[in-house]
């Protein structure tokens, strides 16, 4: 049965931020967050989703409450929950919108009824916490059936969109078909590019606010070299002895948490030995990320004439709630991996990281990006791509695909390579191997990739925008 369940999140310390982002940038946020609050008065701000983990919404979520709360501005985050017909359906929706046919399957009147069936249970739950002039911002088409009961509440509404393609075809215009008389009750629409706005849409209503990262996260604080290797050893990831430094991180409430938990490797004997270069794709286990694409470009472009290992990373095909093709997916790769050559699969390694606690999960994350010579991010389509940005805030050479949002974060040559073509494996291979090859040019990279995001996207850049858009919204100017 479908049912709403409201994720906790602590608050994030202004002061941890300031160190990062400097007292200007810091006094810019206080002086938003002081107009937010009272703006906003006795009046609330809902996020709903429809998972708590597991890929970048969640990922940006948690980051936004937790600074948001740290500045006093009180939000809440609820999921919507549904059957697996629910998220098929709404699976179906999300390639759609990124132009792809996903599983092949129509989205008509049943599709139509069983997610409308399935959220007017969230929307009676979410209608009995909301009041006349509370902001929800429903991200993603998951929870979009919500909006016209929200609306009778007395709700403002924003749809946050966080997929899309800068080219629409036949398939987005079926997802759009679908979707539409929902956004019809919305007031706002936030996009991460203008190329991904329909053109149906209020233009005037539509803004462009680009995730961000957080720095002081488990996923993103700074890690010791030794403590890297500790949490990949502890993990299983490395094939080496411990250093005795630990594998201890901080939570964002200050206290401390540990790396314990293994991660589940796919079918691929003993994880790399430590001193090999590792390459490093870490996304969900979906078909648009193109871990299959990664592992044929590596083999047959990279293990031959390399030492370097790949690690495909994904979490726990059981742990992501709203992604009903992980599992084919992850097998799919795993069969790819079967009939490659011996040499080449002891050189490439599919990890299941679990979720039993997200922290762990962000810290083991963390431990690889840093640990990689070379990222990936070979994605077919993309909406943002906060892998991106968290390995190039780590001072890693970046190889991605110049795909929506992926283009905003990488300038090609200066902080990152960006690939024209996802199915040009010859080039993936050829910008890897380049890397690998010249330490000097990739550092570079790696540093010019960390100085672009500190610019661009870090959460201060972030919260403001959604300042300036609550402000906007609260004072009925949208
Ligand atoms: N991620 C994670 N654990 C995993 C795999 C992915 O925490 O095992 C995170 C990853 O670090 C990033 C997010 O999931 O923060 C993926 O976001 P992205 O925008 O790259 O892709 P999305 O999943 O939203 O399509």
């Amino acid at each position: 049965m479908a049912r709403l369940r409201e994720v906790q999140v602590g608050a994030q310390s202004p002061q941890a931020l300031e160190a990062v982002i400097g007292s200007a940038r810091t006094a810019h946020l206080h002086d938003q967050a002081r107009q937010v609050w009272e703006a906003l008065g006795a009046r609330e701000f809902l996020h709903v989703n429809s998972t708590a983990a597991g890929g970048g919404v969640a990922e940006m979520l948690a980051n936004l409450l937790a600074q948001s709360r740290g500045l006093g501005i009180d939000t809440r985050w609820l999921v919507v929950g549904g059957d697996p017909a629910f998220f098929e359906v709404t699976k179906r929706l999300h390639n759609h919108l990124y132009g792809h046919p996903g599983d092949g399957g129509p989205l008509g009147d049943a599709q139509r009824e069983t997610y409308e069936q399935t959220l007017a249970p969230n929307a009676d739950e979410l209608v009995s916490l909301v009041r006349p002039g509370d902001v929800v911002a429903l991200h993603d088409p998951q929870p979009a059936g919500t909006a016209s009961r929200l609306r009778e509440a007395g709700a403002k509404l924003v749809w946050r969109c966080h997929i899309g393609t800068d080219a629409p075809n036949e398939w987005t215009e079926i997802g759009w078909r679908f979707l539409r008389p929902y956004l019809e009750h919305c007031d706002a629409f936030v996009f991460s590019r203008p190329n991904f706005i329909p053109d149906w849409l209020p233009q005037e209503r539509c803004f462009i606010i680009q995730p961000s990262l957080d720095p002081l996260s488990a996923k993103n604080q700074p890690l010791s070299d030794d403590v890297v290797h500790d949490i990949l050893v502890r993990a299983g990831l490395l094939s080496d002895a411990p250093t005795g430094a630990g594998t201890m991180f901080v939570r964002r409430d200050g206290t401390r948490g540990r790396v314990d938990r293994p991660a589940e490797l796919i079918d691929s004997g003993p994880p790399p030995p430590a001193g090999v270069p590792i390459v490093l794709q870490v996304s969900r286990w979906d078909r648009m990320k193109d871990m299959r694409g990664v592992l044929t470009a590596f083999a047959e472009h990279v293990a031959p004439d390399s030492d370097a290992h790949l690690m495909l990373v994904g979490p726990s095909v059981h742990g992501v709630s709203d992604d009903p093709e992980g599992a084919a997916d992850l097998a799919a790769c795993a069969e790819a991996w079967t009939s490659l050559p011996d040499k080449v699969r002891r050189q490439t390694h599919l990890v299941c990281l679990p979720l039993a606690d997200v922290d762990e999960n962000a810290a083991v994350v963390n431990a690889l990006q840093r640990y990689a010579m070379v990222v990936l991010q070979k994605s077919i389509a993309e909406g943002f791509g906060l892998t991106v940005a968290e390995a190039m805030w780590k001072g890693r050479p970046v190889v991605a695909t110049d795909v929506g949002g992926i283009g905003d974060q990488v300038i090609d040559g200066e902080s990152g390579l960006l690939l024209a073509d996802a199915s040009d494996l010859a080039a993936c291979g050829a910008a890897t191997r380049r890397l690998i090859g010249d330490p000097p040019y990739a550092q570079r990279l790696g540093e010019a990739a960390r100085q672009r995001v500190f610019e661009h996207f870090l959460p201060d850049r972030h919260l403001d925008q959604w300042g300036d858009l609550l402000r906007a919204l609260l004072v009925g100017q949208t």
